[in-house]
């Protein structure tokens, strides 16, 4: 059998902390038994607050994609134009959706170490009067960029579009509210800057996108991907359309009151000075940083050239087999030509941060790559001063 690594410090789904293994370990509660309807709108509750929402949020009970097609198939009427931005391959994937539900795409796409400049979006607003839909990625996990989501939500409201924002990796890592950055319909997960378990997507959804879903000539009802059923059901009368997954509920409600007794500016801005001083140690070990800037690297995780000479299964192998720690690689088109350093939830700590900078100082070493032991762990741990423990 193979051996289980020490530590994930992947692009998520990441290890959970000891108190939410706990909570979900809790026994299975019939789902109609009123402690586990108490613990479901609670947990709906606590969805919203970490969210900074009033708009109704819906758990689904599927991984964030479930979500992402749910919301595409739920809005979009064939002919439809959909602005898709993309700087990563979650945004280039979306596309697939949009084409699966009759959209016609428009399409801003920057190389996937770049992010979308708010400017050029509202240039192809004013281009294409007739655009609907707007659909982009807050965190682009898989190039370890962020865009900048508040400008550009912004900028879709005023034009009257319908804006969709996978914030999978970004909710959590940065303060977001939908109704201050414009955005019809939130998906984040609760996998990773939240650190809960994968298998859950949470959608918080305006009022103009419940409009937009129920006017549509054929209203998506009666299907797993039916967010109407949700509405209908849950947020109606308290029903369920199908037997939720109680015990991931369980792993959501713990992980978003451990967010919220932290309080989201103190989470997200954890995030970021574990991400900067990762950043730091990357420098100083002479590798170079994924990010065509620093300004749009992510929170949650940061991206690596892979050096000369290294291989990603060489790196990432040798961390993983002899020193026990799981990182992710590049994702789809980026595969093999960078590495990620993971650090969203628990793992956004010096302790997990400097052992990973120091074991891939070792992996590199060990791989005959020319570098000095701890100068970036040195430069990692210079860079956290201002740390302060939640
Ligand atoms: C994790 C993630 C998802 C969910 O997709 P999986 O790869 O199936 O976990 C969607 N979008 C983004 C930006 C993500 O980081």
């Amino acid at each position: 059998m193979t051996r289980w690594p020490e530590w994930t410090l992947a692009g998520g789904p990441v290890q959970m902390s000891a108190q939410t293994l706990r909570d979900q370990s809790r026994p299975v509660l019939y789902h109609y038994d009123p402690a586990f309807l108490e613990l479901y709108e609670r947990t709906c509750d606590l969805s919203k607050q970490v969210f900074r929402t009033d708009y109704d949020v819906v758990l689904m009970h599927g991984e964030a994609i479930l979500a992402l097609e749910a919301a595409t198939a739920s809005l979009l009427t064939p002919g439809d134009k959909v602005l898709n931005l993309v700087s990563g391959v979650f945004g280039k994937w979306f596309e697939l959706f949009i084409d699966k539900y009759g959209g016609e795409t428009v399409e801003i796409a920057v190389p996937y170490n770049e992010a979308i400049d708010p400017d050029i979006v509202r240039k192809t607003l004013e281009e294409h009067g007739d655009i609907k839909f707007l659909s982009v990625v807050h965190s682009e996990t898989p190039s370890a960029t962020i865009n900048p989501v508040e400008a550009i939500g912004k900028i879709a409201h005023e034009h009257g579009v319908v804006t969709l924002v996978d914030t999978v990796s970004g909710l959590g890592g940065e303060v977001l509210s939908p109704e201050d950055w414009g955005i019809d319909i939130a998906i984040a997960g609760p996998q990773k800057c939240l650190g809960g378990p994968p298998g859950l997507s949470m959608l918080a959804i305006s009022p103009k996108a419940w409009d937009t879903m129920e006017k549509k000539p054929s209203p998506v009802r009666g299907s797993f991907l039916s967010i109407l059923d949700w509405k209908d059901t849950w947020i109606e009368k308290k029903k369920f359309p199908y037997t939720p997954s109680v015990s991931l509920i369980y792993g959501l409600e713990s992980v978003l009151r451990q967010a919220l007794e932290e309080g989201i500016e103190r989470m997200a801005a954890r995030h970021a000075l574990i991400a900067q001083a990762c950043r730091r140690g990357v420098e100083a070990m002479g590798l170079r940083l994924w990010a065509a800037s620093e300004s749009i690297a992510a929170p949650c995780v940061t991206g690596v050239v892979l050096p000369e000479g290294v291989t990603d299964g060489d790196l990432r192998g040798r961390l993983r087999d002899h020193y026990g720690i799981m990182i992710s690689g590049g994702y789809g088109e980026l595969e093999g030509q960078l590495f990620r350093l993971g650090h969203m939830g628990i793992a956004a700590h010096p302790g997990y941060l400097i052992a990973q900078l120091g074991l891939v100082e070792r992996t590199l070493s060990d791989l005959g790559h020319p570098i000095e032991l701890g100068r970036g762990v040195g430069a990692a741990l210079s860079a956290l001063s201002d740390w302060e423990p939640a």
